[in-house]
């Protein structure tokens, strides 16, 4: 299968692709996948709560997720257990080389609350493959307390060893699909001491230890469980869901724990030390990490869609990008530094990803424009903290206000000082702050509506035929992203890659006002989301997965659908209640975004 985007399709409930599983959950859950039972694929996957992680020599915001899955067991084509474990066995050792003797399992200890058994079945298979190998297999169990005694496979309870979108079976809903997995570990071995060398020196070390020995290189998930009102129960279909982030299994090949060393980061490394002058190591080695990962994610994110804002997947991109900037000034980066990474990303990975080469310009242009407007905002920012002798709360809020420097950089530069910033104090200015603004904006929003006037339901309806007008007259590639109704007109954002033409705008303008002349019905439903998807509704909407949500369609006489889209409402019943549909502007907002503000006349 191909990657999925990194933007979630109608999810409302996560910003980012973070897993390969999040795109699967329909055929886990038993729809069926047009590409048949057993599948493989890569998926780009970002986790926006790692970003804070990153700097040590094993976590980055993106990476690739290899994945294959089994979407039920042996009855429906499938396959489960018995051969996901002994061909991971043969993926690690045969096709990858690594050696069987440095390679560590894990598995579900089983639960009594839940009333889930241990998985000894998942155990006893690892057993007997590696026994065959020739290999010591002792499965033991409570390596956190007692340490490995000479163990290869180890039992851990539902925080390591269980999984489900929500994490623990108690924090699933009822409804939710989960399982035992058992996980794959690499071990860097005991000569580079770094256990010792952890703060975890005085606990005993084991597989699941964070000192970074032991390196998490693949997760088998059994998905055959389902929470239910009663407790668990067996899953109508078992699935097998594998996850293993190749960044990680390419450190493993290379024996070799920084994962920034792999061939598909390595070259970025190097733009950073030509670029600075500096060598990668020593206490550097964390702002070379920051910036390298944070660009390779800019890129994958603005590929996707995304572009710079002050909100949702917008704000995090934005942060990505100021913060890598932050450290790029730290480690005295300098010149045509960000575009030469930018240009490097897309070197490593256009051949497996050909549309970074195909939005090689819109990236390039959103992520330097980017550092255009921050850039020099940013080096009045430093130089003005330059000026602290001591740095107050207050200050670090300045900062952030005033220069859009984070509070965590005022603190690690606050920190270079060997000086202290009270949180409190920044928080309490931060929320006055917050407190203003939002006085300030009360009213103005509501789901993109302005209120429920008249005026604005028949400008919201307006604006879901300008959509359907847009998707005829430019393409497919048109989609909502951003709207906002005020009494006085309605704003559409959509990605284009031209400003459009005078006679796209009169054409668009005619269908609207051809639509609206012919009065049609404006039909109100609610479905289950399924339903709604392969009648090929449109649209964000706020309903999490498998809900009912509702759709509104507007029908054709023939009894086509002219718009269908998923939306909370409300709407007018006629489209003859328009009135005269005029579009006002069409602007950039950002590169390849385009804005349109329309209005009605009575
Ligand atoms: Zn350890
Ligand atoms: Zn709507």
């Amino acid at each position: 299968m191909p990657s999925a985007s990194l933007v979630p399709e109608n999810d409302s409930t996560t910003l980012f692709t973070g897993s390969g599983m999040q795109p699967m959950i329909p055929f886990l859950l038993g729809a069926k996948h047009p590409q048949g039972v057993r599948l493989a694929d890569s998926q780009k996957s970002f986790r926006s709560q790692d970003i804070d992680e990153v700097g040590d020599n094993r976590h980055t915001t993106f990476f690739e997720m290899l994945g294959n899955w089994s979407l039920g067991d042996e009855k429906n084509g499938g396959y489960f257990k018995k051969e996901q474990i002994e061909w991971m066995l043969q993926f690690l050792t045969g096709e990858l080389g690594l050696d069987a003797n440095r390679l560590y399992f894990t598995v579900f200890r089983g639960s009594p609350e839940i009333n889930i058994p241990r998985d000894e079945e998942s155990a006893l298979i690892w057993q007997e493959l590696l026994q065959a190998k020739g290999i010591s297999a002792k499965i033991i169990d409570f390596a956190e307390r007692d340490g490995m005694g000479q163990g290869r496979i180890f039992y851990y309870d539902q925080t390591k060893n269980w999984w489900s979108r929500a994490g623990l079976p108690s924090q699933m809903p009822v409804g939710e699909p989960g399982g035992p997995d058992t996980e794959m570990f690499w071990d860097f071995g005991a000569g580079l001491k770094l256990h010792e060398n952890s703060e975890f020196k005085s606990q005993p070390c084991h597989v699941n230890c964070d000192c970074g020995r032991f390196l998490e290189i693949g997760n088998n998930v059994f998905m055959q469980y389902q929470k239910t009102e009663k407790g668990f129960e067996p899953l109508a279909q078992k699935n097998v869901d594998f996850g293993g982030g190749l960044e990680r299994i390419a450190a493993a090949v290379n024996d070799q724990p920084d994962i920034f060393k792999i061939d598909l980061i390595a070259p970025l490394i190097r733009v950073l030390e030509q670029k600075s002058g500096k060598t990668y190591g020593g206490a550097d080695a964390r702002a070379f990490r920051i910036i390298a990962d944070h660009i390779r994610a800019a890129v994958f994110l603005v590929s996707d869609g995304v572009t710079p804002t002050n909100k949702d997947r917008g704000y995090v991109l934005r942060r990505l990008l100021r913060r890598a900037m932050v450290y790029a000034q730290l480690l005295g980066a300098s010149g045509d530094w960000m575009q030469r990474t930018v240009e490097e990303v897309m070197k490593i990975y256009s051949q497996a990803y050909p549309e970074l080469q195909t939005q090689k310009q819109i990236i390039e242009q959103t992520i330097l424009d980017e550092q255009k407007k921050f850039g020099q905002t940013l080096e009045r920012g430093l130089r003005e903290f330059d000026k602290f002798q001591t740095v107050s709360g207050t200050d670090a809020f300045n900062l952030f206000q005033s220069f859009g420097i984070p509070w965590e950089i005022t603190q690690e530069l606050a920190e270079k000082k060997g000086v202290k910033i009270n949180r409190q104090e920044f928080e309490t200015e931060f929320k006055k702050h917050q407190d203003l603004s939002r006085t300030a904006s009360a009213g103005t929003f509501k789901g993109g509506l302005a209120d429920h006037s008249e005026k604005v339901v028949r400008l919201h309806t307006a604006t879901h035929l300008l959509q359907a007008a847009l998707l005829k007259v430019l393409g497919n590639h048109v989609q909502q992203r951003g709207s906002n109704i005020t009494a006085e007109r309605t704003r559409f954002d959509f990605p284009n890659p031209q400003k459009m033409t005078p006679e796209q705008i009169k054409s668009v303008e005619d269908l609207v006002n051809g639509w609206i002349s012919q009065g049609l019905e404006v039909k109100k439903e609610s479905m289950p989301l399924e339903k709604a998807r392969e009648l090929g509704a449109i649209g964000l909407f706020g309903e999490k997965y498998s809900d009912v949500v509702s759709v509104y369609t507007i029908m054709a006489k023939d009894g086509s659908a002219v718009s269908r889209e998923f939306c909370g409402g409300p709407h007018v019943q006629n489209t003859a209640e328009i009135g005269k549909f005029k579009i006002s502007k069409e602007e950039a907002v950002s590169a390849g975004v385009r804005r349109i503000k329309a209005t009605i006349e009575p």
